[in-house]
């Protein structure tokens, strides 16, 4: 069969990349895909079609005998594409998961799953909350609604926490996402992140990743969309997965259901290894970035496309999700400014991958043949190793293949 893909970027490389190469798929469609995508076998990118343009995409996925859409972005997603495609993504309803914080923070309240202890505002009393001298010293604020990974202000004190609360609510930086707010309590610990399939009564896990944040070396500055993920996480144990599985994963399937959002697709579940055990940070209802190119070099070269097939057909307790032994990593090439202002249009000197490597593309852009940077992460570089020593060290000499003025990146990825 056909596959549409939704997104453009290095997420949506990796799918492409993998699902390309299920046996099923007779060619496959990116709307509106990057410069990476474009270059693989029997992969079409359809550049002037809108992400989020529903009533085309339906249109394109009957003139092109489409037989299975997957959707990467998140403002793709919370409207799920219609009109009897089958379609590897989550109800608009499922999706709110993702779509307002205060909603999941509630929905984990009700259903007993561990989280940070918050309140969620809608006016001035935000400030009253901060100066109370009961409200922990640290919090985290979160705008309500969707915005692209800026919503989340970590403050080191009180009056840093003042001033993003203002900047929020009075300076319109988020628009009507930034009307409500979730402030919880700062949690200090391992972050890492979990990739679940489910077909709304069968779950199957990707092997836990982790991503670094911030944008320098040793989790200083400002948060990112991601710097790099490694996966498998050498430092959890099997009693520390099973327990996340008994406590977070299975009641968040069982509470959607409950409260008729039954889950199809992938979530993205963000933990933080508190010392007090593992409490949820956020929920994605989407493959989550750059934790899917790190997850599509430890796949088996089973056809992932007849998995996520059956799995929009609720019918994923038929196929198996293998996972290669060994580990992967990738690590994000950022345009220097990222994640403030930064620069676009550099020229991409690109030399030969080394063996292994997978370069995937992001911010990427071909004018008049030149390919130019176009974003502010670049690419993710992925690999995989026999050890995580091998995985990592690949991953540095790919990075060493690309080149552009001003381009940056973490030194440290799985250092930990
Ligand atoms: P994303 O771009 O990952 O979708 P988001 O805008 O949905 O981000 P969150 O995932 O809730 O926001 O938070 C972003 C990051 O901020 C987390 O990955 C984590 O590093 C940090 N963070 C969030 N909540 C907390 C907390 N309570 N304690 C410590 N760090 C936190």
């Amino acid at each position: 069969f056909n596959v549409l893909l939704v997104g453009k970027g290095a997420r949506e490389h990796a799918l492409a990349w993998k699902l390309s190469r299920s046996p099923s798929v007779k060619h496959f469609y990116v709307v509106p895909g990057n410069g990476g995508a474009a270059a693989l076998q029997n992969v079409s990118n359809i550049e002037h079609v809108a992400a989020n343009d529903y009533q085309k995409l339906v249109s394109l996925s009957k003139q092109h005998e489409v037989g299975l859409v997957v959707v990467g972005p998140d403002d793709a997603i919370m409207d799920r594409i219609e009109g009897g495609v089958p379609c590897f993504a989550p109800s608009k309803e499922a999706a709110g998961i993702e779509g307002s914080k205060t909603y999941a923070k509630d929905f984990m309240r009700r259903h007993g799953i561990p989280t940070a202890e918050y309140r969620s505002f809608e006016d001035g009393d935000a400030q009253a909350y901060l100066n109370d001298e009961s409200t922990n010293s640290r919090v985290v604020i979160k705008v309500d609604g969707l915005a692209s990974g800026k919503g989340v202000v970590l403050p080191v004190d009180r009056a840093e926490a003042h001033q993003a609360l203002k900047d929020m609510m009075l300076g319109g930086k988020f628009s009507s996402a930034g009307n409500s707010v979730v402030i919880e309590d700062y949690l200090d610990g391992d972050e890492i992140s979990v990739l679940t399939l489910s077909d709304g009564r069968t779950s199957k896990s990707f092997p836990l990743g982790q991503d670094h944040k911030r944008i320098y070396y040793s989790n200083k500055g400002p948060n990112t969309g991601g710097t790099g993920v490694n996966a498998p996480v050498p430092f959890v144990s099997s009693k520390q997965m099973a327990e996340i599985e008994r406590k977070i994963l299975q009641p968040t399937f069982e509470g959607l259901e409950a409260e008729g959002r039954t889950f199809v697709g992938m979530l993205f579940t963000g933990i933080m290894l508190a010392s007090s055990g593992p409490k949820v940070l956020e929920y994605n209802a989407r493959f989550g970035d750059p934790e899917t190119q790190t997850m599509m070099m430890l796949l088996s070269d089973d056809d992932f496309a007849a998995i996520l097939l059956a799995c929009a057909q609720g019918k994923l307790h038929q196929v198996e999700l293998n996972i290669t032994p060994g580990f992967s990593c990738n690590v994000v090439i950022e345009a220097g400014g990222y994640p403030e202002e930064y620069c676009k249009g550099d020229v991409i000197t690109l030399s030969d991958c080394p063996p292994g490597v997978q370069d995937f593309h992001a911010g990427t852009q071909y004018e008049d043949g030149v390919l130019k940077t176009a974003g502010g992460r670049v690419f993710s570089v992925a690999a995989r190793g026999e050890t995580l020593e091998e995985a990592v060290a690949t991953a540095y000499q790919g990075v060493e293949s690309i080149q552009f003025e001003g381009m940056f990146y973490r030194k440290d990825i799985a250092a930990r």
